[in-house]
């Protein structure tokens, strides 16, 4: 249970959200790209940086096969990888940074659990932790932030219409490439190579002792190899359900 509870992320998304009271129900919202209509086809990569450390498998594999991708980070992950945000920083052209929360709250504006991780529990506390990432963003001289992914990936209706409403997008995605990190390689692997044209990846870069950054390292040089490209959200067209993009 306790390396389940240091891992949570965006653990196991096909299981059922845990609620409780009379609470809407949670979201789990999707994302694409606008597709690349005639070419090889493109897809979007996001990785989560949580908490905790950098993968250097997967950094070191986007800058030297320059696959460029959109980091969600979070302050905590800010304050103790300046390395690597050196690193991203030193390459403009691959790395775009994103909020993923000041403290990796989930952004869910009612008191409840999900896969284990207390929600931020009030509409205060949502906007708290999606402020918190701004700064943290700001802090380390990163242009402003224009998207959010919040802890879990799980939103209540009512969050996602405040941050809407702070002027950003919310990042879903389309597929769960290493399922919160805890996938083994192969599968990790697997998933992230069978990717088409307007999907979006999730995937960690924040858990270097994992099996399944090794299989994102895989997945996407055979991405790489089909010859799609890869696009940043910035750079894209990204269409979310659940008013999430517009
Ligand atoms: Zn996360």
């Amino acid at each position: 249970m306790r390396l389940l509870q240091r891992n949570l992320c965006v653990i196991a998304m096909s299981l059922a959200v845990v609620s409780s009271g009379h609470a809407a129900p949670l979201v789990e919202p999707t994302l694409h790209i606008k597709p690349d209509a005639g070419g090889p086809g493109r897809v979007a990569l996001t990785l989560d940086a949580c908490g905790g450390q950098t993968d250097d498998r997967i950094l070191s594999a986007l800058v030297e096969n320059k696959i460029p991708a959109t980091i969600f980070v979070t302050g905590i992950w800010l304050k103790r990888n300046a390395t690597a945000v050196e690193i991203m920083r030193a390459h403009p052209d691959l790395f775009e940074l994103e909020n993923h929360g000041g403290r990796h709250i989930p952004a869910v504006d009612t008191p409840q659990k999900i896969y284990g991780i207390r929600s931020a529990g009030s509409p205060d506390a949502v906007l708290a932790e999606v402020e918190s990432g701004v700064a943290a963003l700001a802090r380390t001289g990163e242009p402003a932030p224009k998207w959010f992914r919040g802890a879990t990936a799980e939103y209540s209706p009512s969050a996602i219409a405040m941050i809407r409403k702070l002027g950003f997008k919310i990042a879903g995605f389309s597929i769960n490439g290493d399922g919160g990190s805890l996938l083994g390689a192969k599968e990790t692997a697997r998933r992230i190579a069978a990717a088409k044209d307007g999907d979006v990846i999730i995937s960690h870069i924040n858990q270097p002792t994992h099996a399944a950054g090794e299989g994102v390292v895989q997945g996407l040089l055979a991405l790489k190899a089909r010859g799609l490209t890869f696009v940043r959200l910035d750079d894209a067209d990204g269409v979310g359900n659940h008013g999430t993009t517009d």
